[in-house]
Parts: structure tokens; sequence; C-alpha cells
């Protein structure tokens, strides 16, 4: 009989600061906990996003264990990319490391609703110090999932290839697996093939947190979340799988049993900053 060696460690833990200009979005995807809609009637009130100058002062105290700075937060068609863009601009002043800043989603925001090219929306976060691009949107991109769960979305085809336009900016994509016991093996391979289709910086496989309102969506058992990992490292061949962390964190050994499914590493938020 054959002894197999497994790792008494886990994969590097990063250090993420998050940044989230707001916690509210009008696009109300049901797994989502900022689906609160942002009225857009003249006598209803909506609420700012983060105030540069707390992020400013907020950064300024953050720990020096930070190794990744990501920038996000729901839609809002209060504040104007200039807003964005300076914001990436504050963070890049004082952080040297990588900065994951937006994603397609708000690109597209910007795209329609400011009629800006995408490719100059890019390449001014790439200018501001942005360093690449975050997965927000395609948590889900079986079309038939996007319809029921997040419907007033961009199709995928059209996320997927908004995101590829990062390549050529100098802001590389990435993309992500939401993880949750709501995604039949059919759901996974069909995501998985869709993700195998184009290329990614990276691979985040977000933890799912169970939404009272929605109780199909549920959190996967540990090993389901091994099982998971370890089929996008076989369809995926060398792209770096990270697992995003929820909140309160992975124990030690989970950690070591994502690591032997294969895990490049773990994103664990040190610092939140939001409004
Ligand atoms: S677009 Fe993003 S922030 Fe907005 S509701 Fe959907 S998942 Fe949440």
């Amino acid at each position: 009989m054959t002894s197999q060696t497994f790792p008494l460690e886990p994969a590097p833990i990063t250090g993420v600061a998050k940044i989230t200009t707001t916690r509210h979005c009008w696009m109300q995807c049901r797994f989502c906990d900022f689906n609160h809609f942002t009225p857009v009637l003249f006598d209803t009130k909506i609420t700012s996003c983060l105030p540069l100058a707390d992020a400013e002062s907020r950064l300024a105290t953050m720990p020096t264990s930070i190794g990744l700075i990501k920038i996000r937060g729901g839609l809002s068609f209060r504040e104007p990319f200039t807003y964005f863009r300076s914001l990436v601009r504050a963070v890049a002043d004082g952080f040297n490391g990588p900065i994951q800043a937006f994603s397609p989603i708000e690109v597209n925001q910007w795209h329609r609703v400011e009629q800006r090219p995408v490719r100059e929306l890019l390449a001014e976060l790439k200018w501001a110090g942005a360093t690449r691009l975050g997965p927000g949107g395609s948590e889900i991109l079986v079309q038939s999932w996007r319809d029921r769960l997040s419907p007033y979305r961009i199709e995928s085809a059209a996320w997927e290839n908004l995101a590829q336009l990062g390549w050529e900016t100098g802001l590389p994509p990435s993309a992500m697996i939401l993880a949750g016991k709501w995604l039949s093996a059919a759901d996974i391979k069909s995501h998985l093939r869709i993700l195998a289709a184009n290329s990614w910086h990276h691979i985040e496989v977000k933890v799912f947190r169970a939404v009272a309102l929605q109780p199909e969506l549920e959190p996967m058992h540990i090993l389901a979340l091994c099982r998971l990992v370890s089929e996008t490292r076989e369809t995926l061949n060398d792209t770096p799988i990270y697992v995003n962390e929820p909140p309160g964190g992975l124990s030690h050994d989970a950690r070591i049993l994502l690591t032997q499914a294969g895990a490049d590493g773990f994103y664990t938020t040190l610092e939140a900053i939001e409004p």
C-alpha cells in the first residue's frame, strides 16, 4: 500500500482591504445583500457613495499586512465616473500593491450612462492606478441562472467580451464561482466550461452567505466546496484559484483541505472601508 502525503500548511493567505463605495445597488441580484432598490424618482433620497475624504483618512491608518485592495460597490446613478476614478487614484497614492478596482458590471454602467467608450474607461482606471479588474458579474454565467437570479444584468456573452478587453488595457480580468448548495453538478460544469473558453488573471471562489429571504440559496458544506475547487482546478488548468473567505474566516483545517483540492491561496478581509 502506498502512502500519500498531504500538505500540513495551507496555501498563502492574502490580507485584503475591501473598499465599498455603496451598499445600495439597483440591480437587485437575488443572492446579494446589496440588492436594495436605488430609487430614481425626484422625491426620494439616494444615499451618497463613500466620501473621498473618508476613504483617504481610513487608508492612512490601514494595517501594514494588507496585500491587496479591492474596490467595489453597488451600482449608483448618483456619482459620475470621475468620482470612481478619483477613488482609485487616492488608493493608488498610498498603496504599492495590487489594486483590484471595479468590474465589467460597473464599466458597463459608466459606458451606458455617460456614453463613453469602454476602452477609454478602462484606460482611465489603469491610469488612475488600478492593476486588475474584479470578478463582479461572473457569479452566474449560465444564462438561465442569470435570468432567474440577476435578470437586469448584461448577458453572459457581453460580460465575458467586456472583461476580456481588460487584457488589452493592462487590467487583467478575473472571474468568480459563487459557491452555494443551489448549484447542480450540471450548472457547475456549464459555468466552468464558459470560464475555460476565456483567459483570466485568477478565479475567485466566493463562499456564499445565505440570504434569509432566499432559502434555496444555502452555503456549501466544506467537502462540497473542496469538490468544487478540485473541479475548477481540473477544468481551468493553470489559472490561479483563490478562495474568498466568508466573514469570520475559514478554519486552519478547512484551508488545508481546500489547498489539497487545488486552491492557490485565500483572500481574507482585514479591513472594510465603507460609507
Ligand atoms: S450587481 Fe453586484 S452589487 Fe449589484 S445587486 Fe448584483 S451582485 Fe449585488
